[in-house]
């Protein structure tokens, strides 16, 4: 699909928000594809809740291979979040609406459906032991400058670094695979 299929699409389900889409015209927001589900793999389950995280196969075994050396470095590292269909961060986008936040607040950390990294099935969420991600301390542990250093190496990088062009608040826990080039 092209962005301006795209955007019309995001554009159509924050109408069926009750969202105007004219409350991101101002941002500059990519528009991401949703991959197919039958190009999922199971990435990581999480030990404690047996949720499931999905990714692409090629990210997944990126994703394997730069948490084996990272522990390896004595540096813990597991994911919070993988891929997301449309609907689920419509879902999101829900909850924010039901607690009273306004769309121009709740869009500066949750991406638009159709605007979010996490449909490509190549990002993650990454958490480290002892850290809260969400308040985005996690920037400040041993886990992220191990990623600083490291991640490129298996084709990582983190997506919103500070003051970043699409309006995103800083996230250090958000890192992208992308294809060797
Ligand atoms: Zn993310």
């Amino acid at each position: 699909m092209s962005q301006p299929a795209l955007k019309a699409r995001t554009d159509l389900i924050l109408r069926e928000l009750n969202i105007d889409p004219d409350v991101i015209a101002h941002r500059t927001l990519p528009y991401f594809e949703e991959v197919s589900e039958h190009l999922l793999v199971e990435a990581e389950t999480d030990a404690d809740t047996g949720k499931i995280y999905r990714l692409t196969a090629p990210a997944t075994q990126a994703w394997r291979e730069m948490k084996q050396q990272a522990a390896a470095d004595g540096v813990g590292i597991y994911l919070v979040s993988a891929w997301r269909s449309l609907d689920y961060q419509a879902g999101l986008i829900r909850t924010k609406q039901a607690a009273g936040i306004a769309p121009e607040d709740f869009f500066t950390s949750l991406a638009p459906p159709g605007c979010s990294e996490h449909h490509t099935g190549c990002a993650v969420d990454i958490n480290t032991p002892g850290c809260d991600e969400v308040t985005g301390i996690f920037g400040e542990t041993g886990a992220f400058r191990w990623l600083e250093a490291n991640a490129a190496h298996y084709g990582f990088a983190m997506s919103f670094p500070p003051d970043n062009p699409w309006g995103f608040i800083y996230e250090p826990w958000h890192w992208c695979w992308h294809p060797a080039k």
